[in-house]
């Protein structure tokens, strides 16, 4: 049989050692999902295959672009302890996802590979704490990427209902990619209840929100004018400005200033 050629030569868990060996890496990608319900319509593991799709999209595009990019096999699980009522929802602690990826981030130093990207896929989520701690352990720099976030200016535009899960924006990506696992005709409407607090209202006070009293039925946000096309569109906007990104740390020399450009600057760009 003919070798089968990787087509993917960026995604480490397809590679062969041969194939490590010889390749030149720059910047990893590590895609963090989480395992939960997602309403009555969207699998469980709804965040970890949008992460990993937004991961692969803007890899398969940095690497066509000349970025030296490997994908980390992803962790598709999450912070789940405000979800944990609905059935099946499986809840990691910070503490042991931030243990997980302080070990591979040691394990890329041990390797040479200095430039790390976390891409988040989930909103419970956080690890900022985690990468400020490990500033200055290891020579590996990390940047944090909750990966909906790069499309926030453009989400009304594309969607006509906004939502936090199992939404519009959510139900319209799986469409797009993994179709064969939606189930629209079973969506709830995806009501949420506000608290009886002004302070939590406003957003000046912050709880772990009770998902379940929150929620009807886990969605938050009406996911029925949901399409296939409008979740292309976000997935590509998104990809687009990832790959730029990993384009860009690529090419940049970790010289003494970096992640800066050399001159300070001038008040009038300010
Ligand atoms: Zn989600």
């Amino acid at each position: 049989m003919p070798e089968r050629e990787n087509m993917r030569p960026w995604k480490l868990q397809e590679m062969t050692y041969k194939q490590v060996r010889e390749t030149p890496m720059d910047v990893a990608l590590l895609p963090i999902g989480s395992t939960e319900a997602h309403n009555l319509h969207l699998p469980y593991g709804t965040d970890f295959y949008q992460v990993e799709a937004v991961s692969n999209l803007a890899c398969e595009r940095a690497a066509s672009a000349g970025a030296k990019v490997v994908r980390l096999p992803g962790i598709p699980y999450g912070v789940e302890s405000n979800l944990q009522a609905f059935k099946l929802t499986m809840h990691v602690r910070q503490a042991t996802l931030d243990t997980l990826v302080g070990d591979l981030v040691r394990s890329l130093d041990r390797h040479g590979i200095r430039k790390l990207v976390l891409v988040n896929g989930h909103g419970g989520n956080n690890f900022q704490p985690c990468v400020r701690d490990l500033y200055g352990q290891t020579g590996v720099f990390i940047a944090v990427v909750d990966w909906w976030k790069m499309g926030q200016d453009s989400r009304e535009t594309i969607f006509s209902k906004t939502g936090e899960h199992a939404d519009e924006m959510e139900t319209s990506n799986c469409l797009h990619l993994i179709p064969d696992l939606v189930h629209l005709e079973d969506a709830d409407e995806g009501k949420v209840r506000r608290t009886r607090f002004e302070a939590l209202n406003r957003g000046w006070a912050w709880i772990p929100r009770p998902w379940d009293r929150l929620t009807t039925q886990s969605g938050y946000g009406d996911p029925r004018q949901a399409t296939a096309e409008k979740g292309q569109r976000f997935l590509d906007l998104i990809a687009g400005r990832l790959s730029q990104f990993l384009v860009e740390l690529s090419e940049s020399p970790m010289d003494g200033l970096f992640p800066y450009l050399p001159q300070p600057q001038k008040e009038s760009d300010t």
